[in-house]
């Protein structure tokens, strides 16, 4: 990393191992959502860029193909060592730039670490079946094998953790990657690459091209490159999910999210809002699996709604480098004004705003963070399923209640959204409960837990428009999504029966 004129540090590519600072690139301000100040400056790479990871990686394929797995596992026990030993230095990173509590960054790290843990067994997870004596003299057995080139274009609220989704699987099934992270929290995509190498990658295994929408295209357009995982918003998810299998390549592309938690009557009220709390205000709301609906049944709300709305106002909200502080700033002024411009959406629409966390930036006046980008919790009652705060993704802290009258008014309301990443129902009902499981239309559920987030081995996806593609991120679905099967059928007898014109059979 250099620093420009001005002492500000300038956050390059990363391409077959080096640092890579083109002259003359154009670059993008990084900013502290806390302070509202410059932090670094991101070059922005394009077609070359993409070109010259795309040669670097095709160059080391072959020999990192040829790597036997439990070797290539090894790279991934060394990686993890590497991770625990520099997780704060990660975290920190991440609550610079994004601006999320430094033990939220640090969760984020640890959920990271996971999948590498899980990576590190891949010799396991690579076996495959073999079929003795399909035939007199014949067996038939199958190899997954790695695509080639693959890429991973990332969003801004997870930096360490959803790449980490992504490459410690690629590189395991013996893939070479290229990561294009988000332009708004870069630093640590160059702080893994370099662990990496530390831990003994081959150069060209892992690149890194920063960038916004050309190097997207450009790994789009580029036909060595097989496959992409995407994270990020619906629109570009389903964008690029159908730009890449047009041109024949592999993708799964994860996109937003409305998760609704539900609260039966018989809920346990403090534990039903301790759960919101932290799943509606946690890391601002800007959580793919944040709750942004609850959905209360029967007449829980007049029992709830007073309890959730005083810990809402009393939150505390500063910098996330504050070991006090429960929620830290927005991430971007422009995140700001459109959260902003859906809470007055709310109102507009006639949704009773029970707290409004628009003032929290009148506290900050006059203090070193008046320039951040603050906004306390919000919360709606009364919001009815026609209202934009309940159709679109607000990727907030704003919280919207909708009161049904049972449960099966709660259940047809989820299924009828556009989005089902996560959802969550909290009962005491053990029938409830499996009855929700099994008629939810939703990829992920929590039963009394408000953030389902799988762990590593059973993957973790949406349905509808929360996922283009058929595979899930990480675990076994992983591997498969990482590896294509090769059936081969092989015979070593002198067998020949001359020319047959029948459709083989076993005989
Ligand atoms: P985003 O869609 O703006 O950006 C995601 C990535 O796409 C970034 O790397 C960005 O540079 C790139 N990009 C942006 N515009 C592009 C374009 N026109 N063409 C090609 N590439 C483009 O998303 P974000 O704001 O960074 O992240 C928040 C979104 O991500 C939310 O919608 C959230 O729900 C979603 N998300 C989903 C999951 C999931 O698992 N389903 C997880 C995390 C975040």
């Amino acid at each position: 990393m250099s620093q420009d004129q001005h002492s500000i540090p300038v956050i390059g590519h990363w391409i077959n191992g080096k640092v890579v600072e083109p002259q003359g690139a154009s670059v993008r301000e990084v900013f502290n959502p806390a302070t509202g100040k410059v932090g670094a400056k991101v070059i922005l790479g394009g077609e070359n860029e993409v070109a010259a990871a795309v040669a670097a990686a095709s160059a080391a394929f072959p020999a990192w193909a040829d790597t036997p797995p439990a070797r290539r596992a090894r790279v991934m026990f060394r990686f993890l060592e590497l991770l625990h030993k520099h997780s704060d230095e990660l975290a920190k990173a991440i609550t610079l730039e994004h601006g999320k509590v430094l033990d939220d960054a640090r969760g984020e790290v640890a959920r990271g670490i996971d999948i590498v843990e899980f990576a590190c067994g891949i010799p396991q997870l690579l076996k495959t079946g073999f079929s003795d004596q399909v035939a007199r003299g014949m067996d038939n057995w199958v190899l997954r094998q790695p695509l080639g080139v693959v890429a991973g274009v990332t969003p801004f609220n997870f930096p360490v953790m959803v790449p980490m989704w992504m490459f410690p699987v690629a590189l395991a099934t013996g893939n070479c990657f290229i990561l294009k992270p988000s332009p708004i929290d870069p630093t640590p995509s160059l702080l893994l690459a370099q662990l990496l190498q530390e831990a003994g990658l081959p150069d060209g295994v892992f690149n890194v091209v920063q960038g916004e929408k050309p190097a997207v295209d450009a790994l789009l357009e580029n036909d060595e490159v097989k496959a992409l995982s995407f994270v990020g918003s619906t629109p570009i998810a389903q964008h690029i999910y159908a730009t890449g299998a047009a041109r024949g390549k592999r993708v799964q592309a994860l996109g937003g999210a409305k998760n609704h938690l539900v609260v039966m009557p018989d809920a346990d009220i403090d534990q039903a809002v301790n759960a919101l709390i932290g799943a509606a205000y946690g890391s601002a709301g800007e959580r793919c699996m944040a709750i942004s609906v609850a959905v209360l049944v029967g007449d829980v709300a007049d029992r709830l709604l007073p309890v959730l709305a005083e810990r809402t106002r009393k939150l505390d909200i500063g910098n996330g480098l504050q070991s006090t502080s429960e929620m830290g700033p927005i991430v971007s002024r422009e995140a700001l004004d459109r959260i902003s411009g859906y809470i007055q959406s709310g109102i507009d629409e006639g949704a009773e705003l029970l707290v409004d966390g628009r003032n929290i930036s009148a506290q900050k006046a006059g203090t070193a963070e008046e320039n951040g980008y603050w906004l306390g919790g919000v919360l709606f009652d009364n919001v009815t399923p026609e209202m934009r705060i309940y159709k679109e993704e607000i990727f907030g802290p704003v919280l919207a209640c909708v009161r049904v009258p049972d449960a099966a008014a709660a259940i047809q309301l989820i299924n009828k959204h556009e989005f089902a990443n996560g959802v969550s129902c909290f009962t005491r009902d053990g029938n409830v409960a499996r009855e929700f499981g099994r008629r939810i239309e939703v990829g992920m559920v929590g039963i009394n837990v408000p953030i389902p987030v799988p762990l590593a081995w059973h993957g973790f996806g949406g349905w509808k428009r929360s996922l283009f593609g058929d595979m899930n991120a990480y675990g076994e679905e992983g591997v498969r999504f990482y590896t294509r099967q090769k059936s081969i059928m092989q015979r070593w007898t002198g067998n020949d029966k001359g020319a047959e014109f029948a459709m083989p059979t076993p005989n």
